[in-house]
């Protein structure tokens, strides 16, 4: 720490320590703010509730979990060196690997020193003589700085089912998102799982490889296909490395942050044998290519969708030897890509072991659960495990986990009881002061999320440096930007089929019956909303009431 870094972060008996910035979370987002600000000479306190860095790679840690985005296109992109330090073994890495890189981070930045871990933040209330905010540990342990920056992950709020009995199970069971590190013993185990979405697609095809008999419990299926992972071998790791800028241009200019550009044209106007082709070919490579590089129509086109879908819904049919199993395993309320799409592998095949049954339930749902297992209206499944893949409170749910009170002390929860309203996704008319990392409507939220968590960082980074440099103290978004860009938020995302397709990005959660249901991402793409940020910032911050 600086001698001006020192002075800063003073005792204060009524308020804690004092610091210029405090970030809520070391995850990615948490981890490279503290980086920037560190760089930038602010005084910087980082409150995290795990034992250690990394986020959502801290915490789940179940058994297949792994990247969707090819691991070169996912790490940090801000520092030659670490590019240069960090080999990725495989193209889409596991979160053992992934974390390993988090704390290589960690350490080569030394930024532990300045993260307070098992600390979770419970209320953040804003000091308007003052333009502060106050923060308060769940021990009592309070600190206050100029800025609140919540870097608290979109997926972090993990739900569990409000099912009659959940406590009553003797056996083992857990949520997928707070995995034991010493991990569990699935060999010749009875297993369940709750949920099938990228996480529950992940852990049954992974568990699937030991366990005695595995039951699966599945409200409505997903479109999955497959993701092709393998090893890097050194030649392709050299030409990884010659090749990181382009790597980064293209993700820079695609939609979602991804390396996979999409096919500019209609699918309904290529003739069907081409078509047919193109997703052939789609469908057995790595990767997103067939959800983000597929034609550019297939999202918004209610034709294009349903041709889509049908190419999967065959695949399925092909993979699964059962007629009936796979007949569950196809979505009927939902088009392709509409939902987030799980990667896989061998996910299907795994319907074909005669030791794992999938229960539909729509047709035999769950009535409780006992002390043995799972009981449903047709039978009773008894469990030694029984896991939790039943998802997160998405993108507000962490939000609403820490009492944020701003202007008038007005709560952020209640302000967004009826949806989020934000100005860039990274602010809230009544909250200053307060920046919201990948915030709901905030294109962070429908990314390759490091590409875009840079791009936030950097744009708050700025706006900090120049917010000292011009001796402002506040900073609020005016209600009528907040308007406006709320307004377009939903004007974007109504032009997609995935805001008429009930998910997380929507606010869909059986577990969270009174969230409302809008849409809680930005569908507008990264380089619109870049360009976005980067004009508000050339026209002086426009859109924020600067004080
Ligand atoms: P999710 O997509 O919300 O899936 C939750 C699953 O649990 C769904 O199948 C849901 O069924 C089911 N469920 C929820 N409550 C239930 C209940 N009470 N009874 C029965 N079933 C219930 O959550 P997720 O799978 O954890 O994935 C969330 C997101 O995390 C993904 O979409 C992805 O963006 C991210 N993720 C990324 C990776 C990666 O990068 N590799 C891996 C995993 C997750 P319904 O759908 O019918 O409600």
């Amino acid at each position: 720490m600086s001698n001006a870094q020192q002075q800063s972060a003073t005792s204060d008996a009524a308020s804690g320590e004092r610091y210029d910035a405090i970030i809520i979370g070391a995850g990615i987002a948490g981890m490279y703010q503290l980086y920037r600000l560190r760089e930038l000479g602010l005084s910087v306190r980082v409150f995290e509730t795990g034992t250690d860095v990394g986020g959502t790679w801290y915490w789940n840690r179940y058994p297949g979990a792994r990247f969707d985005s090819e691991s070169y296109s996912y790490g940090y992109s801000f520092s030659e060196d670490l590019l240069k330090e960090w080999d990725w073994s495989e193209h889409f890495s596991a979160q053992p690997e992934t974390l390993r890189y988090l704390n290589f981070v960690a350490d080569k930045f030394d930024l532990r020193k300045d993260i307070q871990f098992n600390s979770r933040i419970s209320t953040a209330t804003f000091d308007e003589a003052e333009d502060a905010w106050d923060v308060v540990t769940d021990d009592g342990t309070t600190a206050r700085a100029r800025f609140l920056i919540t870097a608290v992950g979109p997926l972090s709020a993990h739900t569990l089912p409000n099912i009659e009995g959940r406590d009553s199970f003797e056996g083992l069971s857990c949520h997928t998102a707070r995995w034991p590190k010493e991990g569990i013993d699935f060999a010749g185990k009875r297993v369940g799982v709750i949920g099938t979405g990228a996480t529950g697609v992940q852990v049954i095809q992974e568990i699937a490889k030991t366990v005695g008999q595995l039951t699966v419990f599945q409200l409505q299926p997903n479109y999955c296909a497959p993701l092709h992972n393998s090893k890097i071998d050194s030649k392709t790791q050299a030409e990884i490395h010659a090749s990181y800028p382009e790597i980064f241009d293209k993700c820079r200019a695609s939609h979602g942050g991804f390396i996979h550009q999409p096919d500019p044209r209609s699918a309904v106007e290529v003739p069907a044998e081409e078509r047919e082709a193109i997703w052939e070919k789609l469908y057995s490579e790595p990767g997103f290519g067939i959800w983000m590089g597929n034609f550019a129509d297939v999202l918004i086109n209610e034709e294009s969708n349903r041709l889509m879908t049908e190419f999967i819904v065959k695949k399925i049919r092909e993979r699964v030897k059962d007629p009936e199993v796979a007949e569950k395993l196809i979505p009927k309320d939902h088009g392709f890509g509409t939902r987030r799409v799980p990667l896989e592998t061998r996910y299907y095949e795994v319907y074909n072991q005669h030791n794992v049954e999938l229960i539909d339930l729509n047709e035999n749902p769950i009535e409780r659960i006992t002390p043995k297992g799972v009981k449903t209206r047709e039978s009773e499944y008894e469990l030694d495990i029984l896991i939790y893949a039943t998802g997160f409170d998405a993108i507000t749910g962490s939000f609403d986990r820490i009492e944020i009170r701003g202007e008038g002390g007005k709560t952020l929860k209640d302000k967004w009881a009826d949806g989020p309203r934000t100005y860039l996704g990274i602010q809230a008319a009544g909250f200053p002061n307060l920046l919201t990392l990948v915030g709901p409507h905030n294109a962070a939220t429908f990314c390759n999320i490091p590409r875009c968590i840079e791009q936030n960082v950097e744009w708050v980074t700025d706006l900090m440096g120049y917010m000292r440099d011009k001796k402002y103290t506040r900073i609020t978004a005016t209600k009528a930007a907040e308007d406006e860009w709320t307004k377009h938020v939903y004007d974007i995302a109504s032009l997609t089929l995935l805001s008429k397709t009930p998910s997380w990005f929507t606010g869909a959660n059986l577990n969270v019956p009174e969230k409302k249901q809008t849409f809680l991402a930005y569908a507008g793409g990264s380089p619109a909303y870049t360009s976005k940020c980067d004009e508000v910032a050339a026209n002086d911050y426009e859109g924020f009431a600067l004080e």
